[in-house]
């Protein structure tokens, strides 16, 4: 996660007033909606090396993110064939770096089989990046790779990059466009990001993880944090920037909050999930799992939690559905 952004205060003004409108309309809303929502649960993968993994001290993934190793990439490859076993797609997102691999074949069968791949920028860049050196590692030890550029221009190119390397090396049109690191916010209050993203063709985004409870680090936590990160899942349903951008909010807790950072176990994980996902099937919510290969295959090397997701939702029939963010997004109306 990067540092949390906060909107200027003008913008949250803006939407305190269309938050006070939205509540005035919404008994018209409530009348007019259909009466069963159907929950939507995504399962989504990013594919990049997570430093700590796969082992503690391994940093040196920060200045080369797109450098997959063959854990990795079986182990994407393995998550995609559970979900579809299940009926299910995982949505993957990709650094575009990955491209220049000797092999992209199992990149290209991940997409032959059905599953999306949307653009994590080519080197794993900070979109809300005000200065060059806080846009990502690579370009910290190596500034020349970016000298004369101003920062927007770096990101811009670092995202078009991407979607241009996937159609190029194996012809994948990038499905939608995830930011690296989550955003309490999201975008909001950085329409430059917003109407970047709509110049270089993206409809919506997967920007915002809302802030939660985690307890302290290799403790057990306690039921209050498992209770915060369902509360949470409120604050990760989707919705519409005032530029029309569509943002598909992160739900927690992601496997990189949970085991890198607190050094959560399985079960832990597995319960926190589990009840986040009921309480998205029980209100005809979203819910966006977000976790990595590169991490997974330390941590949940059976695909417990994959598996897990798929049960709940084949065991709510026709109260919940498993689908690509693509879907959710084209369902999301300004609100
Ligand atoms: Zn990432």
């Amino acid at each position: 996660m990067t540092a949390p952004h906060r909107p200027p205060a003008i913008a949250r003004r803006a939407f305190l007033q269309s938050a006070a409108a939205a509540a005035l309309s919404a008994p018209l809303l409530a009348r007019a909606a259909p009466e069963t929502k159907k929950a939507r649960i995504a399962i989504t993968l990013d594919l990049e090396m997570s430093r700590e993994y796969p082992r503690r001290g391994m940093t040196e993934w920060d200045y080369e993110k797109g450098n997959l190793d063959d854990a990795t990439k079986k182990y994407a490859a393995q998550a995609a064939q559970v979900a579809k076993e299940r009926g299910g797609k995982i949505h993957f997102f990709c650094v575009g770096r990955v491209l220049e691999q000797p092999s992209a074949d199992w990149l290209k069968q991940l997409a032959d089989d059905g599953h999306p791949i949307g653009n994590h920028t080519y080197d794993h860049v900070n979109v809300l990046a005000q200065k060059p050196e806080d846009i990502q590692f690579r370009f910290r030890r190596a500034p020349w790779l970016i000298a004369g550029k101003s920062v927007e221009q770096v990101i811009r190119e670092n995202i078009r990059l991407t979607s241009a390397a996937l159609k190029e090396r194996t012809g994948i049109v990038a499905n939608g466009f995830r930011t690296p690191g989550g955003f309490a916010e999201g975008l909001s209050g950085r329409e430059d990001i917003q109407k970047l993203l709509l110049d270089l063709g993206f409809t919506w985004v997967s920007s915002k993880y809302p802030r939660h409870e985690t307890g302290k680090p290799k403790q057990e936590p306690p039921a209050a944090v498992y209770a915060d990160i369902v509360r949470a899942q409120k604050e990760a349903q989707p919705f519409v920037y005032p530029t029309g951008l569509v943002e598909i909010p992160m739900s927690p807790i992601s496997d990189v909050g949970a085991f890198r950072t607190n050094y959560w176990k399985l079960d832990w994980f597995l319960r926190a999930i589990g009840d986040a996902v009921r309480w998205a099937i029980d209100n005809g919510a979203v819910f966006d799992f977000l976790a990595h290969p590169s991490c997974l295959v330390v941590e949940d090397p059976e695909f417990q939690t994959i598996k897990l997701i798929c049960q709940l939702v084949k065991e709510a029939g026709d109260k919940a559905e498993l689908v690509s963010l693509d879907k959710i997004a084209a369902g999301a109306k300004p609100t």
